[in-house]
C-alpha cells in the first residue's frame, strides 16, 4: 500500500501548498494604483514604498511631567530655580542655565539646555525651587528627535496593508494621501435548484442561499471591490453564459456550489466550454472539490457548496489569491502550536480544518477544544469556533494534551 507521505497528489487530489503555489504562480498582480486619502486608505495596498519626510518626533520632547534640567554639575542638596513652563504645544523658547530648571508636561518641547526631565513625584517644590532625590541621568525621560524615525527613512513598504497603526503613523508624518493599488473587481454568484432568497418562505427540499453572505463576509475585509450577481440555477446554459458574461467584466469570478462530481458536477463543465480549467480537487477537508481556472480577462474559483467548505476554501485558497493580485506582499496565516482539551477524530488522507474554539487553560495558559459537530453543512459550529484547528495529513486526530496546530480567525473573541 503506498503511504500518503509517497503520494504528492494523495489519488488525484492536490496538496493545498501545491495548489496554492500554482494559483499565486499564474496570478500576476493588477498593476494599477490610485492616490487616497488616508482615510478611505484603511485596509488598502501600498503601492509605493513610503520615506518619511520629517523626523519623529520632529522635536526633542518629554516623556513625563516635571522638570527639564541640565544633568552636568549638578552638586547633590542644590536647590534648581524654576524659570518657566514648557507644555505641549506652548514651548518654553529660552536657554537654561546651570542653576535653573524649567517645569514641562509631557510632549512639551525640552528647552534648549536641557539634557534630562525629572518626573514630578522624584522632585520636592519649595516654592520657586526644587530639590532633586536622585541625581538625574543625560537623556532620562526624553524622546530625542528621531528617536522612533529619521528623516528620508523608509517607513512602509509596497505591498504592505494600511493597517490602524499605519494610518497613524503616515498621518504622525503628516502624510495626508498616498498611492494604493486599485481593487480587483471580485464577482460572485450562488449555484442550485434549492436555493431561496431571503424574505422567501421556503418551499419543500429547498433551503435559504448562505453562502452569498458568507462571501459577502469574508471579501469584506479584504482590498476588492466585491460585486453580487445573485443565484444561478443548476442548469449548464445558463451557468456558461453567466461565467461568461462575468469573465468579461470582472477580475476575478468566484461562484460556490455545483463543484464536485457527479450529476451536479456543472460548474466544472461551464468552465472548460469558456474557460479553461487549471487545477480542481484538493486533499483538504472539508474543501475538496475546489475549481481553479481562466475565464476570459478573469480568474475562476469554483467553491464546494457546503457551506463551511465555502469558509475553509475561501480562507486556505481564495483569500491568499486575492491579496496576491491586489498587489499584497507574500503573507502566511498566523498559526500557533497549541495543547488540545479533547479528543479529535480524523481519518489519514486530507489535510483537515477543524472547528475549534480557543479557551485559557485554569494556568492562564491558551489552549484550543475541537467543537461537536465537524459537517460541512454545520455553519452553527463555524459561527461559535474562533479558530481551525489544522490537522496535518497524515493524522489520525489527537488525543487531549496532544499539542495541535491552531489558526485564529480574529485576535480577541467573547470569553463564552
Ligand atoms: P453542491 O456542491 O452544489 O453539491 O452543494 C453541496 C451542499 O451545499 C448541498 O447540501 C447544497 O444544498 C448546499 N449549498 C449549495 N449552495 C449553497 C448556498 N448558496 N447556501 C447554502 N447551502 C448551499
Ligand atoms: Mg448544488
Amino acid at each position: 500500500m503506498t503511504s500518503f507521505a509517497d503520494d504528492p497528489c494523495r489519488g488525484g487530489l492536490l496538496p493545498l501548498e501545491t495548489a496554492l503555489a500554482r494559483i499565486l504562480a499564474a496570478i500576476d498582480p493588477l498593476d494599477a494604483d490610485e492616490w487616497l486619502d488616508l482615510r478611505p486608505a484603511i485596509g488598502r495596498v501600498l503601492a509605493r514604498d513610503v520615506h518619511a519626510p520629517v523626523d519623529l518626533p520632529a522635536f526633542t520632547n518629554a516623556a513625563m511631567d516635571g522638570y527639564a534640567v541640565i544633568t552636568a554639575g549638578l552638586t547633590p542638596g542644590t536647590p534648581l530655580t524654576v524659570v518657566g513652563h514648557a507644555l505641549a504645544g506652548k514651548p518654553f523658547t529660552g536657554m537654561l542655565r546651570p542653576g535653573q530648571c524649567v517645569r514641562i508636561f509631557t510632549g512639551a518641547a525640552v528647552p534648549r539646555g536641557a539634557d534630562a526631565v525629572v518626573m514630578q513625584e522624584a522632585v520636592r517644590r519649595d516654592g520657586n525651587q526644587i530639590h532633586l532625590q536622585h541625581p538625574p541621568q543625560p537623556g532620562e525621560n526624553i524622546r530625542p528627535a528621531g528617536g522612533d524615525i529619521r528623516k528620508g527613512e523608509r517607513v512602509l513598504r509596497r505591498g504592505e496593508r494600511l493597517t490602524a497603526a499605519r494610518l497613524g503613523l503616515l498621518a504622525a508624518l503628516g502624510i495626508p494621501a498616498v498611492q494604493v493599488f486599485q481593487r480587483p473587481q471580485v464577482a460572485y454568484f450562488s449555484s442550485g435548484d434549492e436555493l431561496t432568497p431571503l424574505g422567501t418562505p421556503l418551499a419543500p427540499g429547498r433551503i435559504y442561499d448562505s453562502n452569498r453572505y458568507s462571501l459577502h463576509g469574508l471579501l469584506h475585509s479584504l482590498p476588492v471591490a466585491p460585486v453580487d450577481l445573485g443565484r444561478q440555477p443548476d442548469d449548464l446554459e445558463r451557468l456558461a453564459a453567466c461565467l461568461a458574461q462575468a469573465g468579461e467584466q470582472f477580475d476575478v469570478v468566484i461562484s460556490t456550489g455545483g463543484a464536485s462530481v457527479g450529476e451536479a458536477d456543472l460548474l466544472r463543465r461551464a468552465l472548460t466550454r469558456v474557460g479553461e480549467l487549471h487545477l480542481w480537487r484538493l486533499a483538504v477537508k472539508p474543501g475538496k472539490p475546489l475549481i481553479f481556472g481562466r475565464i476570459r480577462r478573469a480568474w475562476y474559483f469554483g467553491l464546494p457548496g457546503n457551506p463551511v467548505s465555502v469558509h475553509v476554501t475561501f480562507t486556505q485558497i481564495v483569500r491568499p489569491a486575492l491579496w496576491h493580485l491586489a498587489g499584497g506582499r507574500s503573507f502566511r496565516p498566523l498559526r500557533l502550536r497549541l495543547p488540545c482539551r479533547n479528543r479529535l477524530h480524523k481519518s489519514p488522507g486530507r489535510l483537515e480544518f477543524q472547528r475549534g474554539r480557543l479557551i485559557p487553560g485554569v494556568d492562564g495558559h491558551w489552549q484550543v477544544e475541537g467543537l461537536a459537530g465537524q459537517g460541512s453543512h454545520q455553519l452553527a459550529t463555524l459561527a461559535k469556533a474562533n479558530c481551525y484547528i489544522v490537522l496535518p495529513a497524515e493524522s489520525s486526530g489527537a488525543a487531549p494534551g496532544d499539542v495541535v496546530e491552531v489558526e485564529p480567525f480574529e485576535t480577541w473573541s467573547t470569553d463564552d
